[in-house]
């Protein structure tokens, strides 16, 4: 600015007056001061006033430097300037001795204001040089604090953010939108450079997201807190062409400028994203919790379910992670500390149960797990979920209470109890059942099989045979009257309700438990019943059981109750006397057979086909026994329709058959083994083709693991066959189609199919198909695609192939690669004169020439018609030179024996080669088929060269 230059003076030639000029300068709001020669203050305008917070009256007339710089400064500035000057200054002279005339000299002073503020002020310094004026010099004051704590702050954040993910930004309060100051990695992390931001003051704005123009587009936002930082995301259009997510961070510092960071947290986002579709999933609350290594930390992530589990906003609990903490029972807060402590010291997942109190004064049960991720600077990232299980620790609390009471009751009633763990062949009893029998406890115990030698001889079949019944999965309870002996050998009559409790996966029975009651008095008193005919009458009656007794003696029905009458369909009066073979449908002679068995008790239960009245035939399990009545032996049975069972056990076992069937008759080998890895099946054709020597039935029940490692002998690799059935086993997902190579060539296809039913792997299925003639075929198709049917030697495309394999390999490892091109001579002659059929002969044999002559590495092919072309990998100009003599000269020994003669060719020979400025494989190929050219014009039957430079080329 100038003051002299403005065209708007009012009075143009004529000097201003001092009044004039005075008021002008006030007016200027930028700060003025004008010294005499002497270098003391004359002038000083109100913004100077306002700078420095002196008043012109206080300053005019004094010393620049000795009022407005420390002492230390002036004096060391007076040293320096004395020795670049050479001579002796003074302390006025400071600002002013090196200004030349008619210049200004401008340099940063650190000013000291009335006030005692410190300012770093921009001091331009003009001697003033009027022509009969005493001269003097005007000084222009910049005040540049701001801008260059600014600058500095700026220098060292972008030092500092040179190579981290955040970019920093600066703008001013009045124009927020305005990016005012850019780190320079706003390149490599937006795709933007800082000239293109600050050249363009809506840079901000033109890429913001559409859908955040409303909520952004006015920039007050920015100023949103006075101290501390406003945080908000945003999507921005990235320099690299698609949106990202901005973590935009912004604080406003001194006065008008808001500081502020970038980054770019699309990664997070999509994460969080992804977390929170999981998490609102889930049940309970999803986290991820960082701890800094001094101990305190904050929620990163938190679903949702926080709200339920813990009763405060996901909002609240990132603003202050102790809220949750808070939340936890003041009983349980020692154990869950250390447990979390523990998994933190030994970088073990953190699992623990507690309490939760919520604010609404329920009080709950969680699980919570996590797992801790230890981070490069040793701050720990915990993955987390936290689940209510209040209703399970209820149902564990009622279980376990339930527990208590029954040991209560069964104490009280005198029930004893025994545990029999099949599996583990172990037997437990409570103290009552010891006590009944008069043992002690350990006797017990520890000899399982004593328990037998308790039963008394008589009863053991009967015990047996239940027992078995349950093991067989043929009953799921019973509930007999038995004899024990007491170890003081009295007789004790027992109630025994046994029941199988759980069966494996297999289907096999492996827990049974039975109470045991003592019924002797009961006993004692139904023995004087049971005489009673009445009473056994009144049971016959009323069951709901189909009963009949019969007279051995004669096979005739004595007797049938209500049940059985419906069942048959006869009436009770028909029943009686009715023929037991006009019911059961086996001959008469073995009807009496099985009565026999029966009556001495070697046996009570068959199976038998029964007729009805009305033709039906059905399938009845059968119970008999003898009964003592009016002084003859009766066989009393109860008999049970089986039919629908029997039907679906004959469906099942058909169906099974059928599956059977057809795995034996499948085109391939097939194996089936149960969770365990138990083989439960496989075909005929999987024995001949892994284990021949084995059958089927063999095979079965092998563990898969000792099949497989038979079968590995077969394979090409067995070592990584075991090794991938192995991971198979271990990921159990389908795969289909894999390929293995055996050791005779064949190669298998195989499929691996996990068998899942209701959620729970139930078995795996191995299927093996022989797909060598398949491959046979591909490679065979392979060849058919890429070798010329005529001469058996690569085809065209096969050639450009190899060619621009080569081409690629020459770009990386620069090892020389030549190129012939061979075209035969005058070859339409030969078609002309002996049919197109020799010309196919001369070919073949042309073919066949080449291919004697050139290296194994070499790659022959036809290019087309009677064109051929040589690849020489490795081989120089010189060498391919030689090597196409060579072929010219053996094409022209052969001779084609035809049977009207001997028949000539002759062949001209193009060479040249990969060079390293070749943009493209065929450009060489190209220049030897150039040099192919010339070789026929210069009379054909010659070799011709040209470099990969397209230099002609000549042998040495
Ligand atoms: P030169 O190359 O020396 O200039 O003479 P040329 O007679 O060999 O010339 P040109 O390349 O024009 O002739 C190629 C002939 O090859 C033309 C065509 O009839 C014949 N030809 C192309 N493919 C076959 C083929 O598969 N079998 C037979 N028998 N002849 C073919
Ligand atoms: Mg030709
Ligand atoms: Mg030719």
């Amino acid at each position: 600015m100038s003051l002299s230059s403005s065209s708007g003076t009012p009075q143009q030639g004529q000097p201003p007056t001092a009044g004039l000029l005075l008021s002008m300068l006030n007016a200027a709001d930028t700060a003025l001061m004008a010294l005499d020669a002497d270098g003391l203050i004359i002038l000083f305008n109100h913004a100077a006033e306002k700078l420095l917070a002196y008043r012109a009256d206080e300053l005019c007339g004094q010393a620049l430097p000795s009022v407005l710089l420390e002492p230390d400064l002036l004096e060391q500035e007076r040293a320096q300037l004395a020795a670049r000057l050479g001579r002796a200054v003074d302390a006025v002279e400071v600002f002013t001795a090196e200004v030349q005339p008619g210049r200004s000299l401008t340099r940063e002073w650190p000013l000291r204001g009335k006030d005692g503020r410190l300012h770093t002020v921009n001091l331009s310094i003009t001697a003033m040089v009027e022509p009969g004026a005493a001269g003097g010099y005007m000084v222009v004051m910049q005040d540049v604090t701001e801008f260059k704590r600014l600058q500095q702050l700026m220098t060292r954040q972008h030092a500092l953010f040179a190579n981290g993910p955040m970019v920093a930004f600066a703008c001013h309060v009045q124009q927020p939108r305005v990016v005012v100051e850019v780190s320079p990695n706003v390149a490599s992390i937006l795709g933007y450079f800082p000239e293109d931001i600050l050249l363009e003051p809506d840079w901000w704005l033109q890429h913001l997201h559409p859908d955040e123009l409303a909520g952004l587009a006015d920039g007050g936002w920015r100023l949103g807190q006075e101290r501390g930082f406003t945080c908000r995301r945003y999507r921005f259009w990235h320099g690299a062409g698609h949106w990202c997510w901005l973590e935009e961070q912004v604080q406003q510092v001194a006065g008008d400028v808001v500081q502020g960071y970038w980054m770019d947290v699309s990664n997070q986002v999509e994460g969080e994203d992804r977390l929170a579709k999981i998490a609102a999933n889930t049940p309970g609350m999803i986290y991820q919790f960082w701890s800094a290594p001094q101990g305190q930390g904050r929620f990163s992530y938190v679903s949702d379910g926080v709200l339920t589990i813990f009763g405060v906003t996901p909002a609240q609990v990132k603003q202050d992670a102790d809220l949750v903490w808070r939340r936890v029972f003041a009983d349980d807060q020692q154990r869950v500390r250390e447990e979390s402590e523990s998994a933190l010291r030994y970088q073990l997942p953190w699992i623990s149960e507690f309490r939760v109190l919520l604010p609404d004064g329920r009080l709950i049960w969680v699980e919570a797990r996590a797992t801790p991720e230890l981070q490069d600077d040793q701050s720990v990232r915990w993955h987390g979920l936290i689940s209510e299980i209040t209703q399970r620790k209820r149902t564990e609390e009622a279980l376990r209470e339930s527990q208590e009471r029954l040991d209560m009751a069964m104490r009280a009633a005198n029930i004893g109890l025994w545990d029999w763990h099949v599996a583990l062949g172990r037997l437990d009893f409570n103290q009552q059942l010891v006590n009944m029998v008069g043992y002690d406890y350990h006797e017990l115990h520890d000899n399982p099989g004593q328990w037998q030698a308790l039963v008394h001889p008589d009863d053991l079949a009967t015990v047996r045979h239940n027992i078995r019944a349950l093991l067989k999965r043929e009953a799921n309870q019973y509930q007999i009257q038995y004899r024990l002996l007491r170890r003081s050998g009295e007789v004790l009559w027992i109630l025994d309700k046994g029941q199988a409790t759980e069966v494996d996966g297999n289907g096999n029975v492996c827990r049974i438990v039975g109470t045991v009651q003592d019924i002797t008095t009961h006993k004692q008193a139904q023995k004087l019943l049971e005489n009673s005919e009445a009473h056994f009458r009144m049971l016959f009656q009323n069951h709901g059981a189909v009963m009949i007794l019969v007279d051995p003696a004669s096979g005739v029905i004595v007797d049938a109750n209500p049940s059985a009458e419906r069942f048959y369909g006869y009436r009770r009066g028909e029943l009686v006397g009715m023929p037991m073979s006009n019911i059961n449908q086996m001959e008469e002679a073995r009807i009496r057979g099985t009565m026999g068995v029966a009556l001495q008790q070697a046996h009570n239960h068959f199976t038998f086909t029964h007729r009805l009245a009305n033709g039906q035939l059905r399938t009845v399990d059968v119970h008999s026994s003898p009964v003592e009545s009016g002084g003859r032996t009766l066989l009393f049975s109860i008999i049970h329709d089986i039919t629908a069972r029997r039907q679906a056990e004959e469906a099942l076992s058909t169906l099974q058959r059928q599956l059977l069937t057809i795995i034996e008759n499948f085109h391939g080998a097939m194996l089936l083994e149960d969770h365990n890895g138990e083989v439960v099946l496989v075909n005929q054709q999987y024995c001949q083709l892994f284990l021949p020597g084995y059958t089927p039935e063999q095979l079965q029940y092998l563990g898969r693991v000792q099949v497989a490692a038979m079968a590995a002998r077969q394979f090409a690799d067995p070592q990584r066959l075991l090794q991938r059935l192995e991971e198979l086993q271990r990921s159990r997902e389908v795969v289909l189609g894999e390929e293995w190579p055996l050791v005779d060539g064949r190669i298998l296809e195989r499929d691996h199919v996990p068998i899942f039913i209701e959620g729970r792997l139930r078995s795996v299925l191995w299927v093996y198909r022989d797909i060598s003639s398949r491959k046979l075929q591909e490679e065979s198709l392979r060849l058919l695609a890429t070798t010329d049917a005529l001469t058996g030697i690569a085809n065209r495309r096969s050639f450009m192939e190899k060619l621009e394999d080569e081409f690629v390999r020459f770009q990386r490892f620069s090892n020389p690669v030549a190129v012939l091109m061979l075209d035969i001579d005058h070859f339409k002659q030969v078609n002309d004169s002996w049919g197109h059929a020799v010309g196919d002969r001369v070919l073949r044999d042309f073919a066949h020439i080449c291919q004697q002559v050139v290296r194994k590495v070499d790659v022959l092919g036809r290019l087309g018609g009677e064109e051929f072309a040589v690849l020489l990998p490795g081989c120089g100009m010189a060498g391919a030179l030689a090597l196409a003599e060579r072929l010219r000269q053996a094409v022209r020994a052969h001779r084609v024996a035809l049977d009207a003669g001997e028949l000539q060719v002759r062949v001209s020979i193009g060479v040249s080669c990969f060079a390293r400025d070749q943009q493209e494989a065929s450009v060489a190929l190209a220049l030897a088929d150039q040099a192919l050219y010339e070789a026929k014009l210069a009379g054909r039957d010659q070799v011709r060269a040209f470099d990969g430079n397209g230099q002609r080329f000549t042998a040495a």
